[in-house]
C-alpha cells in the first residue's frame, strides 16, 4: 500500500494479514443474496477479512492504529480464524522496527485490533511489542473488557492490555481527547458502547518531505478529491463493502445506535471528504464515501 500525505503527515496502511469470517456474522441481516454480489464466500460461507492498521509519521513521532491480531491466540481460536501474524513482517519490510513506535492507539479492544500490542517474551512473560511506545485505549472499553457480556467474552484477551494497564504503559481515554497535535479520537457508539475513531489532520500542506511515491496533498486537491483529513472509523464501517447505512455486522452489540452513528459519522465525512480507513476491507484500505444521485452511499478510489 502506497503511502499518502496529508499536510505535513505521512499516511500508510500496514496489514496483518486476512482470516476467514462466516459472511452471516460480518453481515448480520443482510441476506447473502444481497451481499455475496459485493463480497465472495467459499463453500463454508467464509469471507475473507482483512487487519489494516495505520501508520501515522508526524515528522516527529510515529504512530500505530490498531495493532490486528496478534500471534497470542488460543488453538481454540486459532481454529476460527487461523493466525496470519504478519503485522511486524509487513512494518519490517518498509523499515519500521517495533523501537520506532512512540505511540500505539486501540479503537477498541476486541482481539483483532489489540493482537500485537503485546507479545510473549522467551519466559513466557508478557511484554509490550513496542518497547517505546506509549498505549492508548477508551476507557469504557476496557472497564467493558473485565466483565464482558457472555455473548462477546471470547473477543477479549486480557493479555493484550492488562499487563499495559497495570503498569502504566496505557492510558485510558474518555473520548474527545487530542493525542497529539492534529490527532485525536471521538466515541462512535454501536459496534462496542466506546468503540473509538481516530482521527489524522495533518497540519498544512505538504510541509515535511514525504516519500517519493506519495501522493502530494496538492495533487489530491487537483484531482477533486481534498483530504484534509482522514478517519480510522474502526468497525463502524468494517470494509466498503459495509457503506450502507443497514449493513453491520452481527457482532454489534447495539445495531440500532451503530445506524445512528454511521449518520453522525457521514454528515461530517461526505461533506468534508474524509479519507476514511476500513479495518477490516482486504482490499480496499482506504477510500472517500460518497452518496450517488439515488442516495446511495459508495466509496471512490484514492488513485
Ligand atoms: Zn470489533
Amino acid at each position: 500500500m502506497r503511502p499518502l500525505t496529508l499536510g505535513d503527515f505521512e499516511l500508510r496502511v500496514f496489514s496483518d494479514g486476512t482470516y476467514p469470517l462466516d459472511g452471516g456474522a460480518f453481515f448480520g441481516v443482510v441476506p447473502k443474496l444481497m451481499w455475496s454480489k459485493k463480497v465472495a464466500a467459499d463453500a463454508r460461507n467464509f469471507c475473507t477479512a482483512g487487519l489494516n492498521s495505520l501508520l501515522i509519521r508526524t515528522g516527529k513521532q510515529t504512530v500505530l492504529v490498531d495493532t490486528g491480531m496478534g500471534n497470542k491466540l488460543s488453538d481454540r481460536m486459532v481454529k476460527f480464524y487461523g493466525q496470519p501474524a504478519k503485522l511486524l513482517d509487513n512494518l519490517s519490510a518498509a523499515s519500521v522496527a517495533p523501537e520506532d513506535i512512540d505511540i500505539v492507539i486501540n479503537s477498541h479492544l476486541h482481539f483483532d485490533h489489540c493482537g500485537w500490542n503485546t507479545v510473549r517474551d522467551r519466559n513466557g512473560k508478557i511484554v509490550p511489542t513496542f518497547p517505546r511506545a506509549k498505549y492508548y485505549a477508551p476507557e469504557g472499553e476496557w472497564h467493558y473488557a473485565r466483565k464482558p457480556s457472555e455473548r462477546d467474552r471470547i473477543s477479549y484477551i486480557s493479555e493484550n492490555y492488562d499487563p499495559l494497564v497495570e503498569s502504566g504503559r496505557m492510558t485510558l481515554l474518555k473520548g474527545g481527547e487530542q493525542i497529539l497535535p492534529g490527532i485525536t479520537v471521538e466515541t462512535f457508539r454501536g459496534h462496542t458502547a466506546s468503540m473509538q475513531a481516530i482521527l489524522v489532520k495533518g497540519r498544512g500542506p505538504g510541509r515535511a518531505a514525504p516519500s517519493p511515491s506519495a501522493p502530494r496533498v496538492d495533487d489530491i486537491r487537483a484531482s477533486g478529491a481534498q483530504p484534509h483529513t482522514a478517519c480510522y472509523i474502526s468497525d463502524l464501517i468494517p470494509t466498503t463493502a459495509h457503506l450502507d447505512l443497514t449493513w453491520g455486522m452481527s457482532f454489534d452489540l447495539y445495531p440500532l445506535d451503530t445506524i445512528d452513528s454511521k449518520k453522525r459519522y457521514y454528515a461530517r465525512a461526505i461533506p468534508q471528504k474524509l479519507l476514511t480507513v476500513f479495518t477490516h476491507d482486504p482490499e480496499t484500505s482506504w477510500a472517500y464515501v460518497e452518496q450517488d444521485e439515488s442516495g446511495k452511499m459508495i466509496a471512490r478510489g484514492v488513485e
